[in-house]
């Protein structure tokens, strides 16, 4: 596989030092801005083609990252993002959304009976599994890449799947583009870029799967050089008593993938951050 080496794709910075390694991959820290990025990395064609099938090549074989639906996650992002847009809402006009990288529509699950009456909501997946077993729930989600979609939305959310893009610059004007003036954007992702240690993180870190690993500063960054306002941001912890007595059974049953936690120590948080689009409200 064809590698090549990048330079920070927040501040262009090419100093870095290791941060971790995983599947023969090195994840770096930026030297100049402290952001986590995977280099050298995979060619861009090499991952759109992973992110097409599901499956990336690593050194020792490869790594499958289709997974399976989770009702846990629709109900934890219908509870979240209710949160974020309850307010939008009030004024009972329907609305369109679009979700990027929609997985198996969890997303759209989750905030379908929160949308007004006569909204629209769609998304979009590259991974053509996923797309399929979405579609054949019933939900409109389509393997359309973000720059074929042609029309604009007045949300867009992108849940899950910031860590996979490899230059978020780029990906950030594509999402403006689809977006109405004032529309809103949210994403999810972990703030891992803001841990000291590797050991602060509660999962595998999925390398290549998963390209760039930022913190909330970081987040805030893209985002105001992207021309988009920060609203609201909402961090929530995983390392709850219950993750780690789940994670404390698994290793009994012998997973010892599963990371041992203990309750309320890590550092580590999901973060949702709502922003809106430089321009007059919709
Ligand atoms: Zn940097």
């Amino acid at each position: 596989m064809l590698l090549e080496n990048v330079s920070c794709p927040l501040c262009e910075s090419q100093d870095s030092r290791l941060w971790a390694e995983e599947n023969g991959f090195r994840a770096v820290r930026c030297s100049g801005c402290d952001l986590i990025f995977v280099n050298p990395r995979p060619q861009l064609q090499s991952i759109s083609e992973a992110n097409r099938i599901g499956q990336h090549r690593t050194l020792d074989g490869s790594l499958d990252v289709v997974f399976r639906r989770s009702t846990r996650k629709i109900r934890h992002y219908r509870q979240t993002l209710s949160k974020l847009v309850v307010d939008e809402f009030k004024h009972g006009r329907p609305v369109k959304w679009l979700d990027v990288g929609a997985g198996f529509g969890e997303v759209l699950e989750a905030i379908l009976p929160l949308l007004p009456e006569g909204s629209e909501a769609q998304g979009i997946e590259p991974m053509a599994p996923k797309a399929s077993a979405a579609q054949k729930r019933g939900l409109p989600v389509s393997t359309r890449l973000l720059s074929e979609v042609q029309e604009t939305y007045d949300v867009v959310s992108l849940i899950n799947v910031f860590s996979h893009i490899p230059d978020f610059r780029s990906f950030l004007a594509d999402l403006k583009a689809v977006l109405k003036p004032g529309g809103i954007l949210i994403i999810e992702t972990g703030n891992a870029g803001d841990l000291q240690k590797l050991s602060e993180y509660p999962d595998r870190l999925f390398l290549p799967d998963h390209l760039v690993f930022a913190g909330v500063e970081h987040m805030r960054r893209f985002l105001r050089d992207g021309s988009f306002e920060i609203e609201e941001v909402i961090m929530q912890r995983r390392d709850s008593i219950s993750y780690a007595a789940k994670n404390a059974v698994k290793r009994a049953l012998g997973n010892l993938d599963a990371p041992l936690v203990a309750p309320y120590r890590s550092p580590f948080r999901t973060v949702f951050f709502k922003s809106r689009s430089a321009g007059a409200a919709p």
